[in-house]
């Protein structure tokens, strides 16, 4: 006689994904299209301020399979069709059009207001059928038997729901508890430090460069300029934890000195006004060294987070959530969870990618790998190779991967004395205490 197989568990949802931000709504809108049982916990109310509004061509196409990209394009929200960088005087500057690039297809995005464009994917998440509870906290998730059981709490009590498979995409706060969550792979970068507000009246470039974003270098730092509406200028300074410690000043103050030494900070900063309190956010470079197990897919800040200078983090959520919901769904239609070979595809997928921005985001703090990225050289189609790195195009084909590898191996040159770039003159910056401050 053959014994009966154990009936599979029943569980509430196929997938509870943990925050609304753009990983969890863009995981819930794909894996509606798929027709699973979706919850999304949202702690917060949206709309809700978040940081991080530039965003990469690169994520177009996946917003376009979410379904979300025509309400995108219906937002009103500032086209980006590229970036600028200067040095702190203004002297050394670099223009990139991402339609310039190698790889075809990359010409533009956008630039957001994250209040607004995470309502918008929430909504839509919403509207293909995906259950969303906004103030709602998971405070727990465990692993049962094929399952995890997550516990919420919310303006409704206390709840517990079941579900085949959670895909954490809670941020950086990353509060539930797992038992892999607090290991992290030793970081490649400083702890740093970015305080940031909204202003009105930036001045802006005329035409097409209107909704760049704009970088300016300091010597041990650099300040985004990046026009989220007609009116309103997101403006921050990024720097170690350090050089705010030995400014000595409220890192306001060390903001309000950053702009006033440097000429090209002033010429667009001057006669501006900040409309919200200035945000801190503190070492926020990291990434863990497990990103899942067989039944839970870390998504987005939840797996990791390098730097804001390459404007990556929206786009590696997304991805990130894209490839989670294709395995997740490949397990839930074989009734399995998900094998090592899928965990260790994703694991380096979602570090594989990252690894490019982290040796790009290297050679930009870096003065010698700096020059060389400022400087214009278009011999082998190395420019075009790292604009389209720039427009979001992590992933290492065979024509991006040996361009890549020259630029870094004359950023490498550069760095030993081998002059291929002319250095770039940082200027007087409050950040570096060996130079004096210009007279008031
Ligand atoms: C200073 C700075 C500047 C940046 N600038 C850029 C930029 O210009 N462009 C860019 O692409 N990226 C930028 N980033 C990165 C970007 O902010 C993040 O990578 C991106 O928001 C990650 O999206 P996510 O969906 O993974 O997480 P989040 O957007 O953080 O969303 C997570 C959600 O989970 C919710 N949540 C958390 N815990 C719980 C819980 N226990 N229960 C329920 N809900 C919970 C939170 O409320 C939140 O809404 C920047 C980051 C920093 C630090």
């Amino acid at each position: 006689m053959v014994a009966a197989a154990a009936p599979a568990p029943v569980f509430d949802y196929d997938i509870v994904v943990i925050g609304g931000g753009p990983g969890g709504s863009t995981a819930a809108a794909l894996a509606r299209q798929r027709q699973l049982r979706v919850l999304v916990i949202e702690k917060e109310k949206f709309p809700r301020f978040h940081i991080g509004e530039s965003l990469l061509p690169m994520g177009n196409a996946i917003l376009r399979e979410s379904g979300v990209w025509p309400k995108i394009e219906a937002m009103g929200a500032v086209r980006k069709y590229g970036a600028l960088f200067f040095s702190a005087n203004g002297v050394a500057e670099k223009e990139i059009v991402f339609a310039d690039g190698l790889v075809p297809g990359l010409d533009y995005t956008y630039q957001v207001e994250r209040a607004h464009f995470d309502q918008l994917l929430l909504t839509h998440a919403r509207e293909l059928g995906a259950e969303v509870r906004e103030e709602t906290r998971a405070t727990a998730a465990d692993a049962i038997p094929g399952g995890f059981r997550i516990q919420l709490s919310g303006a409704e009590g206390e709840r517990t729901v079941t579900a085949a498979f959670v895909l954490d995409a809670s941020g950086r706060e990353n509060l539930v508890k797992t038992a892999q969550q607090r290991t992290l792979d030793p970081s490649p970068f400083p702890k740093r430090f970015a305080v940031y507000s909204h202003f009105r009246g930036v001045r802006r470039p005329t035409g097409r460069a209107a909704g760049h974003t704009i970088a300016v270098r300091l010597d041990n730092g650099w300040f985004w300029v990046i026009p989220i509406t007609p009116e309103i200028t997101s403006v921050g300074l990024v720097t170690t934890a350090e050089a705010i410690r030995r400014a000595g000043a409220r890192p306001e103050e060390v903001f309000a000195q950053a702009v006033a030494a440097s000429s090209k900070l002033r010429e667009l900063m001057d006669g501006t006004t900040a409309i919200m309190p200035y945000h801190i956010t503190n070492d926020y470079s990291y990434f863990r060294r497990e990103l899942g197990t067989d039944r839970l897919l870390r998504v987005g800040d939840a797996g990791g987070f390098f730097d804001p200078i390459f404007s990556s983090g929206v786009y590696m959520t997304i991805s990130g959530a894209k490839l989670a919901v294709e395995l997740v769904s490949r397990a839930l239609a074989e009734k399995r969870g998900l094998t090592s070979a899928e965990l260790s595809r994703y694991t380096h997928t979602v570090k594989g990618h990252a690894g490019t921005f982290q040796k790009l985001i290297a050679a930009f703090y870096d003065n010698d790998s700096f020059a060389v990225f400022m400087s214009s050289g278009k011999r082998w189609g190395i420019e075009k190779a790292i604009v389209s790195v720039v427009g979001g195009h992590a992933r290492q084909t065979w024509p991006m991967w040996w361009r890549f590898k020259v630029f870094l191996a004359v950023c490498w040159l550069q760095r030993r004395g081998v002059h291929v770039a002319p250095p770039v003159d940082y200027q007087t910056s409050v950040l570096n205490p060996h130079r004096a401050l210009p007279a008031a």
